[in-house]
């Protein structure tokens, strides 16, 4: 059925071809679309601010009289600026307009304007960019004006008069797609009124309450895509454990186990003795042993007479799992064995037979254990280590292997709990909020590259102690290296010649083939390299406890979580450790975020500041699965709304597994689905 929500943009009064081009810039092809494109915030006229007291830097807005325009400047090919200088009882201020000549050419001279913008320029040559404007006569239309993300071409005046059209247009026709019972439960205004008020609110008040219905909508319809996408978790276990006696496993152990690696491995245990299948999150900060937990359980369900399996998110740290869990699991007798991409083709059909005929209790590998061909005789456990590289799709391969498997993730990314289970579902999580003891925080310093020398004989000195250190630099493209930035292999044969000659210095990086990291890493591990030069593969997981020292190159260039994770690689003995983060960066986000870095070793609390600053996009190759982009809400300060939209999502599920009854949500939520869909077949 054609409805005006499908009509497309082009036929509202006042678009036509030219601006609906513009619109598609910004995702916009049909009336429901543009009804959903939210202004980003409000001005409000009543609060002008006199271009004397404007201060740099603050968006702000001012009403002044057009003085005089300057012609059109181009500055290159496809940029052009267009200056305008403006005046009010108390100074003046130039609008510098970006491509935007029409904006400008449309002002008249001796008029006033309200303008709204973000303050540039010093303090006597004060600027605004590409500043929203509006007439007196709009102004005082309303107090509220919303202000919306642009493209060149188009104005907030202009999109909000096609919005005008499209809400008229549509007016009668707005159903509901909110449940009835739900929008009262949780006390939400119906949607035409949402609609009306976030894109012309009556006052402040109502402009809160449209947004409070809209983030709610967003939140519930992502919720319920997700469940839809998990699929239904099995109520029925394929595999029900007894209780063991843990002894002999604990007293084997090089060391005690902290009470927290205890806690965790008796809630996993727990889990396995009960109907419905385990799915537990197991969330320690790096170096807090979450390998032994996962071996724990691996003894356990191998004592109870079924196979398990071990993910990782490289080769590199697949091998180190195997000998860390032969050492640990084949002294009882357990077979541990590795299944990965490099194995030569004999090598892996020999596995998949023993697999098949129960000659292996634990196999440990990467994703290629999900490659089809792989069959267990009864794989009751999959472990999947450093979670947050596997995404939505693997998560649905992976509980469609085996007869329901009991299901442990392993990861060092504080995940907000929330977020957390808005992704996998109905978790159960376990912290261990416990680092083995002795271990003391990693001194982590921010130092420009004029220090590098002093940096050298830092590491030098460690390395002269019998000590071991890395050297981290960013994975560089091609045509990037005149900024300066170096490929680790020239890096690494200048240091060897340079400031490390007399070393023994060794060099990591993704590209190289899989023997040759082997050995590169069994050579380190040994301590007959001393210095290990490497790209970021050496991010997850490894475990080299007389490593202290590491040197991040470029460091601006990492995230925080990836910071973290590096750093994670020293401070894993008994000695101080040390991380020096090199950078030349000017710009303030970056200096902020190393800040952060050398200030906590927290990685709570660095997740928690990664993501207000960028946002949960990068979390768990969010968005690379095509889940959509958040319009209006906002996972780190909406959680309130979030954990409600959740609440109500698994009332709806609960009343009505298929949504039959509720077309138009199911609508939204099947469009979601489509598109996820779509990345992972
Ligand atoms: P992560 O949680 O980062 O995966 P690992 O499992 O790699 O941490 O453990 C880090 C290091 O701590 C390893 O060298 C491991 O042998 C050691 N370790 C683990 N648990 C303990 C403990 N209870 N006491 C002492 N050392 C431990
Ligand atoms: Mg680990």
């Amino acid at each position: 059925m054609a409805s005006a929500m499908d009509t497309p943009v082009q036929y509202l009064k006042g678009v036509g071809p030219r601006r609906a081009e513009l619109y598609h810039k910004l995702g916009i092809d049909t009336v429901r679309q543009l009804l959903w494109h939210f202004p980003r915030s409000y001005v409000n006229f009543g609060d002008c601010a006199e271009i004397a007291s404007t201060e740099g830097d603050q968006f702000c807005s001012i009403r002044a009289a057009v003085v005089r325009k300057s012609g059109e400047q181009r500055i290159r090919k496809g940029l052009s600026i267009f200056k305008v200088l403006v005046a009010d009882d108390t100074g003046e201020l130039t609008l510098v307009f970006y491509n935007t000549k029409y904006t400008a050419e449309a002002l008249s001279i001796g008029e006033e304007y309200y303008f709204y913008g973000r303050i540039g320029g010093s303090g006597l040559r004060r600027e605004m960019n590409t500043p929203q404007v509006f007439t007196l006569a709009e102004a005082e239309r309303g107090a509220l004006s919303p202000v919306y993300p642009l493209t060149a071409g188009l104005t907030s005046r202009i999109v909000a008069a096609n919005i005008a059209q499209a809400l008229e247009l549509t007016a009668g026709e707005l159903t509901d797609f909110l449940p009835g019972e739900i929008r009262l439960e949780y006390q939400l205004c119906e949607l035409e009124f949402a609609l009306c008020q976030i894109h012309r609110p009556k006052d402040a008040a109502s402009a809160e309450i449209a947004k409070r219905r809209l983030i709610f909508d967003e939140f519930l319809i992502l919720a319920l895509a997700l469940s839809s996408i998990r699929g239904k978790r099995s109520v029925e276990a394929g595999y029900r454990m007894e209780e063991t006696d843990f002894s002999p496993f604990f007293d084997s152990l090089p060391f005690t186990p902290t009470g927290a690696q205890r806690r965790a491995i008796g809630q996993s245990c727990q889990d396995m003795r009960r109907d419905a299948p385990m799915n537990r999150l197991v969330q320690g900060d790096v170096g807090s042993g979450k390998t032994l937990v996962a071996a724990a359980c691996c003894w356990y369900v191998w004592k109870n007479g079924f196979q398990s399996a071990m993910m990782a998110p490289t080769e590199i740290l697949a091998m180190q799992h195997l000998d860390t869990l032969q050492k640990l699991l084949s002294p009882f007798g357990m077979r541990v064995e590795v299944l990965t991409a490099s194995l030569p083709a004999a090598a892996k059909r020999k596995v998949r037979e023993r697999l098949a005929s129960g000659e292996i209790d634990l196999l440990v590998g990467t994703h290629a254990i999900l490659s089809n061909g792989v069959e267990f005789r009864n794989l009751a456990l999959v472990v999947t280590d450093e979670q947050h590289r596997f995404g939505v799709a693997q998560r649905v391969s992976l509980a469609q292997k085996g007869n329901q498997p009991h299901v442990l993730v392993m990861s060092a990314t504080p995940i907000p709990r929330t977020l957390a289970l808005m992704v996998y579902g109905d978790l159960d999580l376990s912290v261990i909020d416990e680092l083995p003891p002795g271990r003391q925080p990693v001194l982590t310093y921010r130092v420009g590259s004029d220090k590098r020398e002093r940096a050298y004989a830092f590491v030098r000195k460690h390395l002269d102690m019998g000590l071991q250190g890395y050297v981290v630099c960013p994975l560089i493209e091609q045509g990037e290296v005149d900024m300066g930035l170096k490929p680790a292999a020239q890096y690494a044969e200048e240091l060897a010649a340079g400031p490390f000659s007399g070393y023994r210095v060794g060099l990591l990086h993704g590209r190289m083939k899989q023997a040759e990291k082997d050995r590169i890493m069994a050579e380190f591990k040994e301590g007959t390299l001393q210095l290990l030069v490497s790209t970021t593969v050496i991010e997850v997981g490894v475990d080299v406890p007389n490593a202290v020292i590491m040197m991040i190159e470029n460091a601006e260039r990492f995230g925080m979580s990836q910071l973290h994770q590096l750093r994670g690689r020293v401070g894993r003995g008994t000695q101080q450790s040390y991380c020096i983060l090199l950078s030349d960066a000017k710009n303030p986000e970056a200096r902020q975020r190393l800040g952060m870095m050398c200030k906590t070793g927290n990685g709570f609390e660095i997740a928690e500041f990664d993501l207000k600053l960028r946002g949960p996009g990068d979390f768990l190759g969010y968005r690379q699965h095509g889940l959509p982009q958040l319009a209006i809400a906002d996972m780190a300060k909406d959680v309130g709304l979030l954990e409600s939209a959740q609440r109500a999502a698994r009332e709806i599920l609960e009343r009505q597994p298929d949504m039959s009854g509720y077309p138009l949500l199911r609508e939204q939520v099947q469009r979601i689905v489509k598109n996820v869909g779509e990345q992972i077949n």
